[in-house]
């Protein structure tokens, strides 16, 4: 069912809902939920489903607190280990995820698993043409074509959740929606000039307009460039050999975000940035050289979208995932969120550094998978899993994160993806290529 079409209820199934986007995405159900019970917000929320990977206690308590009585795990051995409560069905195994999302009737799919795990769910989604909102970068990265295709067909709307493609979606949201409206309803100087006799355009539904804005979407020659903004990462401003030699704990202290361990890494090497530049590439159509990256310590400006008339909009905000989560979630409604706006006042100064390729180049591996399509970015994804893990475990230095991935890259090449099947074979043959890597070490 599409989101707006139902009455009363919003239905959630929220996969992932153990990590930092899936209690954050709680948190801001919860609080939806008291304004609705207040009369200030439209629907109810009401959660249907949830799945993680291993986690089962806290997601069998998550199914306490919120009500919900069907829940997957991915790991089999975890559920032996627990009993479930009464009432809660549990699924379990590699496809659980996919199967709640294939069973169970909801108006909206969470999708915040870690990595390529998400794939099969999230697109089972969009096979139901039920809308997502996307946290799972790594599902676009490594099957763009596929999903985007998907979700075309079955009219299934990606509502962005990463920050940047947040702010990318409501800059052009708020830049060209309004006017499209007005114009397509005659108002404004199409009104004046009706009044003085001439014709009026056609009206356009305002609906098929808002559809036009919303992932995936094409984003017209009116914008001429978009830049995602990167806090830079807990490494920002090390040395290249501080870089190349920092340990786990060095990477994961991200200065500004409270995030998962793998997109805690991804962001210290800038892979993150490269995820969301392929991310960016799908969620709007837009090809690799109208895709910037500026470092912005500050993570107060998510966004800028670049117009062809030289006007830039920029979307900012407080950095916390509760605000995009809401956006995404409570579509197309704005209400009070957890958290106020940006005090410019007390923001003081907001930086913009170029991305330093030198010390991080995995950027540059982002806009590759851009320009070069087919299997390019389902190898680089699961090489980059496969180095962040073993980076995790000791087995590599930091910078061989990045190293790996364009040797995987090079090794494997790129191919044609006409099926999922395509795509399993490609991140299969980049996980081998980085595990026989790491047996004759680098
Ligand atoms: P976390 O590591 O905090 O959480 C990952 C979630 O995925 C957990 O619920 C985990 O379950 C679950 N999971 C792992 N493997 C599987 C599996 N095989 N099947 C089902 N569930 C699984 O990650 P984050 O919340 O930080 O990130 C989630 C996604 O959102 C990533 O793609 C990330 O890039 C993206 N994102 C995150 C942001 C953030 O601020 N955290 C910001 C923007 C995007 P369990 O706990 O049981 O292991």
């Amino acid at each position: 069912m599409r989101v707006g079409a139902e009455s009363g209820v919003r239905r959630l199934i929220i996969l992932g809902s153990t990590g930092s986007i899936g209690v954050q995405t709680l948190e801001v159900v919860t609080h939806l939920n008291s304004l609705h019970a207040r009369g200030e917000f439209p629907f109810r929320f009401e959660v249907v489903g949830l799945a993680a990977g291993r986690n089962a206690d806290a997601t069998l308590a998550q199914a306490m607190t919120h009500g919900v009585r069907e829940v997957a795990l991915a790991d089999g051995k975890s559920c032996e280990r627990v009993s479930a409560p009464p009432g809660v069905k549990v699924r379990s195994g590699a496809d659980a995820a996919e199967r709640l999302v294939r069973e169970v009737e909801c108006d909206m799919v969470v999708g915040a698993i870690v990595g390529a795990a998400g794939l099969s769910a999230t697109l089972a989604a969009v096979e139901r043409g039920t809308d997502v909102a996307l946290a799972n970068k790594e599902t676009l990265v490594a099957a763009g074509s596929i999903v985007i295709e998907t979700a075309r067909k079955s009219g299934a709307r990606l509502l962005p959740v990463d920050s940047e493609h947040s702010g990318v979606w409501q800059a052009l949201a708020g830049a060209t929606e309004k006017a499209h409206v007005a114009e397509a309803l005659g108002t404004g100087h199409r009104a004046l000039d009706a009044s003085q006799g001439v014709a009026r355009r056609p009206q356009a539904s305002r609906l098929e307009r808002q559809a036009a804005l919303v992932p995936p979407c094409e984003v017209g020659a009116d914008v001429s460039r978009v830049i995602l903004t990167a806090s830079g990462g807990a490494l920002r401003n090390k040395t290249k050999e501080q870089v190349e030699n920092a340990t786990p704990e060095d990477a994961l202290a991200h200065p500004t975000w409270n995030m998962g361990a793998k997109v805690t890494i991804d962001t210290a090497s800038l892979t993150n940035k490269a995820l969301e530049v392929i991310e960016a590439h799908w969620l709007f159509g837009l090809e690799a050289d109208r895709i910037g990256v500026v470092v912005h310590p500050q993570s107060i400006i998510h966004a800028v979208v670049e117009f062809a008339d030289g006007s830039s909009i920029a979307q900012m905000g407080v950095p916390t995932m509760c605000t995009p989560i809401q956006v995404a979630i409570a579509y197309p409604h704005r209400v009070s969120g957890k958290l106020g706006a940006v005090s410019l006042a007390s923001a003081s100064r907001l930086d913009f550094i170029e991305p330093d390729l030198g010390r991080f180049p995995a950027l540059e591996l982002g806009f590759r998978v851009a320009r070069e399509g087919g299997t390019s970015g389902a190898v680089f994804n699961a090489a980059n899993e496969a180095a962040v893990e073993a980076f995790l475990a000791r087995k590599i230095p930091f910078g061989k994160i990045a190293r790996l991935s364009r040797a995987a890259m090079d090794e494997i090449g790129v191919s044609e993806v006409r099926s999922l099947d395509d795509v399993y074979a490609a991140d299969r043959e980049a996980r081998r290529f980085v595990g026989k890597a790491l047996g004759i070490g680098h």
